[in-house]
């Protein structure tokens, strides 16, 4: 069986180095925000080229905290894309703000030529969303900001190091918000998360609404949350930063080997933008026609994939309240119904990659009527 994404693979790859900074973190007697925490903030933010970096407990966490400790209050719009995950939606509507949402374009993020259409008086903000571990268009994103005096929050979850033009993403808007939910880039051992930024009085607000809303324990300035970093994430995330360079270079070199291989024309192929590199989170194809068959075309010979995603958030039943409908965002829906995402993971052999691109070769609209191909499923 080739799973989707198998994290286990990874992790073997340098399991020792994991156990020995978890035993240390045990043995330390200290397991929140603490010295680990401090030393992964300095070292991520390096990586990333920011000034500050504040560890949280989740990247949705870092979302909703960002919109609120920027002002984004009830009654604001932050424009979307439509076919983003339905986490990045619920860290602008937390807050009491409303979604505007923007088609995507052919590289599966935001159509930055359909923003400036949307905007209103209430637009306070545009939240990038750099899916699948591609950048959007951070020269137009960032030049309609500034023409209208928008916030510009990046979600990176799916994007841990990879550019615009050279710069990494995180590093463009006011804030950049970061997931290290295990199967992300680089990935922790259970929920964690963080934002980047340059600005030091809004990195100290993250640290101090973190943790109750205190600077000084049992001062406490604001009502705030509980969002902290734990010791044991920080130390392993530590370790997995390390290789998160190479890890990322191996995500190309498999994604490299399927855009090479795999030749079929029911199939369309993801595309970088020009200006863009991928660090492969997912590796997403198109499927117009037969996608679902696909799948289980691909299930049949033990190839797990999955759909980034089934449902785009406006028809999401979490989301029934803004009152839209089937057809108000033709190309978000389209997407949801022809995305296929094929595995990808560290640690991949060139064999399991080899039979999933003979699979793609394979699959043949005459395997439609062939149903000992697809079994019973
Ligand atoms: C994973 C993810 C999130 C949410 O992160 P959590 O750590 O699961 O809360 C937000 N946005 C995107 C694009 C994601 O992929």
């Amino acid at each position: 069986m080739i799973m989707s994404n198998n994290i286990g693979r990874q992790y073997s790859l340098n399991a020792d180095e994991y156990k020995k900074k978890a035993m240390e973190i045990l043995d330390s007697g200290w397991y929140v925000l603490g010295k680990e925490v401090e030393a992964f903030e300095e070292e991520w933010a390096a990586f990333i080229g920011s000034k500050y970096c504040v560890g949280l407990a989740s990247g949705l966490d870092a979302l909703w905290i960002a919109f609120k400790l920027l002002g984004i209050k009830n009654g604001d719009e932050v424009i979307v894309s439509a076919n983003a995950y339905i986490a990045c939606v619920m860290g602008i509507t937390i807050n009491g703000a409303t979604p505007i949402f923007v088609e995507p374009d052919e590289y599966d993020n935001i159509d930055a030529n359909k923003i400036e259409a949307v905007i209103t008086p209430n637009t306070k903000a545009i939240l990038a969303v750099h899916l699948y571990g591609q950048s959007c268009d951070m020269t137009k994103i960032m030049d309609i900001a500034y023409r209208h005096g928008l916030k510009v929050v990046e979600d990176c979850a799916q994007s841990h190091g990879n550019h615009w033009n050279g710069k990494t993403v995180g590093t463009f808007g006011d804030v950049g918000c970061f997931s290290f939910y295990p199967s992300k880039g680089c990935g922790a051992f259970g929920d964690a998360g963080c934002i980047v930024t340059d600005d030091k009085a809004l990195a100290n607000k993250f640290k101090i609404f973190r943790n109750y809303g205190s600077e000084r324990r049992y001062y406490n300035q604001i009502v705030g949350a509980n969002s902290r970093l734990d010791e044991l994430q920080a130390g392993l995330l530590r370790v997995k930063l390390s290789h998160l360079n190479d890890f990322n270079k191996e995500r190309c070199e498999i994604a490299e080997r399927y855009l090479q291989g795999i030749k079929n024309p029911l199939i369309c192929l993801p595309k970088v933008r020009p200006g863009a590199d991928s660090s492969w989170h997912q590796f997403v194809i198109h499927v117009p026609r037969y996608r679902d068959e696909l799948k289980k075309y691909l299930k049949k010979r033990e190839i797990e994939t999955l759909i980034h995603y089934p449902i785009p958030p406006h028809l999401s039943e979490a989301y029934t309240y803004l009152g839209y409908q089937m057809g108000d965002f033709p190309i978000a829906e389209k997407y949801a119904a022809e995305v296929l995402s094929l595995p990808i993971y560290n640690g991949i052999t060139l064999n399991e990659q080899q039979i999933v691109i003979d699979a793609m070769n394979r699959f043949m609209e005459a395997s439609l009527y062939d149903t000992s191909l697809f079994g019973d499923i």
